[in-house]
């Protein structure tokens, strides 16, 4: 599952470059981490498991050993889109990974089932995050036009502190995607302990197969760390600037 929370910055960019190098490692973070994982992705894409099982079957197999009904398995297009929807019950896997038997594709039918799992076990990391994410999806809608238009209104009246407030608003509401990112690495970090835990289980994986896939799962766990690092640093942005008008003023 992944979330993009940040928008068509590119504007912002224009009215200041100072604060956006520090963004600067977090984004190369970002580009190493996606990078990583494509590469770790098709290494094991090649490689079969023995148990000759396909995605699908596995995540199905997974469910049904640990008592989850109710929730279909189907394919979805695209790379690397394979998704629990908590809402519908779907778990959707992608086109190389649901009728694949390689070890990557194994290991991530599983950790999506291992959503599934947390979703059935009500596993408190996921329901928060479930939770909050209509209020995230809000908040990282208005906190960018807020944040903007109280620099812009600070700039051009240069008095008065309505700006900031509406850039402090607009801080507070771009901060929720913030803890969204921190609440969404427990979750993965814990789907991807049971899926290396039910892939040996199961008999889908031998432990030394389960060892590759769990490569691949680590892998896409970095990226959620760089969203996060992504993240927390324009939140940072976000506070020089508002400390640098509030010292003005
Ligand atoms: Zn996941």
């Amino acid at each position: 599952m992944f979330v993009s929370l940040y928008g068509p910055l590119w504007y912002y960019y224009l009215l200041d470059i100072s604060t956006f190098v520090i963004l600067i490692p977090a984004l190369l973070f970002s580009l190493i981490a996606s990078a990583a994982v494509n590469r770790t992705y098709s290494k094991y894409q090649k490689v079969s498991a023995a148990s000759g099982m396909t995605g699908a079957e596995v995540a199905r197999k997974i469910l049904s050993d640990a008592g989850v009904t109710g929730v279909s398995v189907v394919p979805c297009r695209g790379k690397l889109t394979d998704n629990f929807n908590p809402k519908t019950g779907v778990l959707s896997l992608s086109e190389g990974v649901f009728s694949s038997s390689s070890v990557a594709a194994i290991g991530i039918a599983a950790h999506e089932a291992g959503h599934a799992i947390q979703h059935a076990k009500g596993y408190l990391p996921l329901m928060l995050r479930t939770a909050l994410y209509p209020a995230v999806k809000i908040g990282s809608y208005l906190a960018l036009p807020l944040a903007i238009v109280g620099i812009l209104i600070e700039w051009l009246s240069g008095i008065g502190s309505f700006g900031t407030v509406l850039l402090a608003v607009g801080i507070i509401a771009y901060s929720l995607s913030s803890v969204f990112s921190l609440i969404t690495l427990p979750v993965e970090l814990n789907a991807s302990a049971r899926a290396k835990r039910l892939t040996m289980q199961t008999g889908a994986l031998t432990g030394e197969e389960a060892s590759m896939a769990s490569k691949v799962l680590s892998s896409a766990a970095l990226t959620y760390v760089a969203s996060l690092a992504v993240s927390i640093t324009y939140l940072l942005r976000f506070l020089l600037i508002l400390s640098r008008l509030r010292r003005r003023n």
